[in-house]
């Protein structure tokens, strides 16, 4: 069973938030399904099983649902695996006394070190002062932590953007300029996978389908680093989502291609396999073509979804939540 490095756990996929940028296309409509205490409790064995000692936590905003997020601690804790960090939108921080108070909760189970979100997506649906509030307490709190990313924490603060409200992308344009969101994506050095993809349509030149095919088995398929174990127990491979496995057999790279079938020709075909395997099932590919190897592959899965779903395409709500951001 192969470690898994630099790794994280999605708590939800339910976000306050649906940032322009998000990699899970999180938002508020997804399922409010949160981790359980027997799953926390599962992914901790599993993790220590492969000899990993610390992870990130993620979502989705984890800060949505506190019991399970610290019941996810607690069983991280119990089986010897630190944190390494928590990342949140900061949507919850409107209040001192109940920010000092989680922060309390968060460092009597060992947790030393928080992410803050702040940049041009997030703040179309966050208001600065919250994200502001906790770097203070963190402060206070003797936590660590970081602002992702700081140059934008640094930025709105010297234009003197109203910290009390959220700003509408019309605002946006008009206050940072016109091509802010590409502008952020390149400054981010964004994944450009989930929502994301829609940003980089107007990024790169489209070319087609035929020439982002290749035999060559896409390797972040079967990478163990920098990938993430969600709510559901799956293994969401680095820069894939939409993409996963049950934990086992991720880690020992069991991709049978009854129960995986989409994994298993990325993982031993690439995306010439791939492809093969949406044309029998009738996928035409767009005549305007992709802007990426995984554009392509994100249009393959979604036709694949609607005609022959299987385990590897998951969870369903991503393609759910892709299909409600490209309207
Ligand atoms: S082509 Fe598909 S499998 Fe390969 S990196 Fe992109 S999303 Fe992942």
């Amino acid at each position: 069973m192969k470690t898994m490095d630099y790794s994280g756990v999605i708590t939800n996929y339910v976000c306050t938030a649906a940032c322009r940028h998000c990699m899970f296309a999180s938002s508020p409509d997804r399922p409010k399904d949160f981790i359980t205490e027997e799953m926390s409790e599962n992914i901790a064995k599993t993790l220590k099983k492969t000899g990993t000692t610390s992870v990130h936590i993620g979502g989705g905003e984890p800060f949505m649902n506190f019991q399970a997020l610290c019941s996810l601690i607690k069983a991280l804790s119990k089986n010897g695996i630190s944190i390494d960090y928590i990342e949140t939108n900061a949507f919850w921080c409107k209040d001192d006394d109940f920010v000092k108070d989680r922060l309390e909760t968060l460092r009597s189970l060992g947790v030393t070190s928080v992410m803050v979100s702040v940049d041009p997506f997030h703040i179309e649906f966050v208001p600065l002062e919250r994200a502001i509030r906790l770097c203070v307490l963190l402060d206070q709190c003797d936590f660590d932590y970081f602002v992702w990313k700081e140059r934008y924490l640094r930025k709105f603060i010297s234009i003197g953007l109203d910290r009390t409200r959220t700003y509408t992308k019309d605002e946006l344009c008009t206050i940072i300029g016109e091509d802010y969101i590409p502008r952020t994506a390149e400054e981010y050095g964004l994944g450009m996978n989930g929502k994301a993809l829609f940003i980089a349509e107007d990024l790169f030149e489209m070319r087609p389908a035929e020439d982002w095919l290749s035999p060559a088995s896409c390797r972040s398929v079967t990478s163990t680093s920098h990938c993430h174990i969600d709510l559901y127990g799956n293994i969401v491979p680095p820069g894939c989502p939409g993409i996963s496995a049950e934990a086992n057999d991720f880690l020992n790279t069991n991709f049978s291609e009854e129960k995986y079938p989409v994994l298993s020709r990325l993982a031993h075909g690439g995306t010439s396999a791939l492809y093969s395997y949406a044309c029998e099932n009738g996928f035409t590919p767009d005549k305007k073509g992709y802007q990426s190897r995984c554009s392509l592959c994100f249009s393959m899965r979604k036709y694949l979804n609607s005609v022959r779903p299987s385990a590897d395409i998951s969870p369903r709500c991503f393609y759910e939540s892709m299909c409600e951001a490209d309207k």
